[in-house]
């Protein structure tokens, strides 16, 4: 395959970048790992400035690349080897099957009657998964797959025959594309920290210890099941929660760095609890609100709710307080006091770690000692460079393809 642009990574940057390129006459190339594209953002259960589902901006851009033939998409593709230089780039991609053909009409009669279910990552083990499924509510493409982890099981050849238009095909095989590219973009993103390394905050050990990137999860499951949000252990309903902050961020044994979003992550995701549970006491442990600009009305609004009470203080311990309760310690930096307060959960906002950190860009590039991409080597945008939201990896994708054109530049 030829093309002008290959992109790296089908996030939200990824997705920009190669729009953004198409739109201008570009040829395209985006390679995506999963078998979806969205990467973090179509987890979300919400995002901001707009607090809307990610449906509406995705769906927007998604529409975008349906419609512009400049941009080919190859998802389950993931790249292992590039070489070359600016103008003159040389890739090759693993693409993995999906084990179903365009034929797929979504019926959905292969998922009523499969009866194997695997772990589901996209839900961060919350729940479990059909092995044949479509990626989420949003997918794109808009086509069912099975999970690999499942192709051979024997049952899964029942499945074959039911199909009506007979898309299922066990017998796809990997394939290695290869690719001739005038410029390559790196949109890789980022995975959450692992927050079973927080020793003290017992993610893991106590099943009402979730993280901020689950909490999404659980409110999207349960706004599209028309339920509401409940604690895991034992389904009850929340009356009183926390909020942790920096839960690795700002802290030299784990991300030395400020991960730029969880705190208005945070707030908004106060939002939910609030939507659904009206008289929750709602507890949020900051070392300090990083809300820069325009967001410092939304921190205000949240402060003016009075059941949710900010604590200026770093949570050193999350503790097992019987009944599935919690009970978060903080010292509070304004009064000195240790704050001890028991809650039915607690929600971890953990950092963003660099996908670059243990996937490193296959062409030079110029990394810190965190893995994100710096200027200077091969061209990145989006979480890979540094923390940001969706409106700043969308600036950062806009000036990575500025950046590519130039490698396009005929001389
Ligand atoms: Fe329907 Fe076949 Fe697609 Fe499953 S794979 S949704 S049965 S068309
Ligand atoms: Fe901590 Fe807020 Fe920075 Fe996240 S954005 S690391 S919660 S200060």
């Amino acid at each position: 395959m030829k093309t002008d642009l290959l992109v790296v990574g089908g996030g939200i940057a990824g997705i920009t970048a190669a729009v953004e390129a198409a739109e201008v006459g570009k040829d395209v190339i985006l390679i995506e790992r999963e078998h979806y594209l969205g990467g973090r953002v179509v987890q979300l259960h919400r995002y901001f400035p707009k607090i809307c589902p990610p449906t509406c901006g995705l769906e927007i851009n998604f529409r975008r690349i349906r419609q512009n033939p400049k941009i080919t998409v190859l998802t389950g593709a993931e790249a292992t080897k590039i070489d070359g230089k600016p103008g003159a780039y040389t890739a090759d991609v693993n693409v993995e099957p999906r084990y179903v053909t365009e034929a797929c009409t979504n019926c959905g009669d292969c998922a009523e009657a499969c009866e194997i279910e695997v772990d589901d990552n996209y839900n961060f083990g919350l729940t479990k998964a059909k092995a044949i499924r479509l990626a989420n509510d949003n997918p794109y493409p808009n086509r069912y797959f099975i999970d690999s982890a499942a192709v051979n099981d024997p049952k899964m050849k029942a499945l074959v025959d039911i199909c009506p238009p007979k898309a299922i095909d066990l017998d796809m095989k990997a394939e290695t594309v290869s690719i001739e590219a005038k410029s390559v973009i790196y949109t890789t993103g980022w995975e959450p920290y692992d927050a079973s390394k927080l020793e003290g905050l017992n993610y893991g050990v106590l099943p009402n210890v979730v993280t901020n990137m689950m909490f999404e999860r659980m409110t999207a499951i349960a706004v599209n099941n028309e339920a509401k949000v409940v604690r895991p252990s034992d389904g009850a309903s929340v009356s009183k929660i926390a909020f942790v902050q920096c839960a690795g961020s700002r802290d030299r044994s784990h991300l030395p760095y400020c991960s730029a979003i969880c705190c208005m992550a945070s707030l908004k995701q106060t939002r939910y609890i609030r939507d659904q549970y009206p008289d929750a006491e709602i507890h949020v442990f900051f070392i300090d609100a990083r809300t820069p600009g325009r967001w410092e009305d939304f921190y205000q609004n949240v402060q003016d709710d009075t059941k949710t009470i900010i604590h200026r203080g770093k949570v050193a311990k999350v503790d097992d307080a019987g009944d599935g309760n919690v009970t978060v310690i903080a010292e509070n930096t304004l009064t000195g006091n240790l704050e001890k307060i028991t809650v039915e959960m607690a929600v971890l906002a953990t950092g963003m770690v660099p996908s670059a950190k243990t996937t490193k860009p296959l062409l030079d590039s110029k990394q810190d000692e965190f893995g994100f991409i710096w200027p200077g080597g091969v061209i990145a945008a989006g979480v890979a460079t540094g923390p940001k939201d969706v409106a700043g990896s969308n600036q950062d994708a806009t000036a990575a393809v500025a950046r590519a054109m130039q490698d396009m530049v005929e001389v």
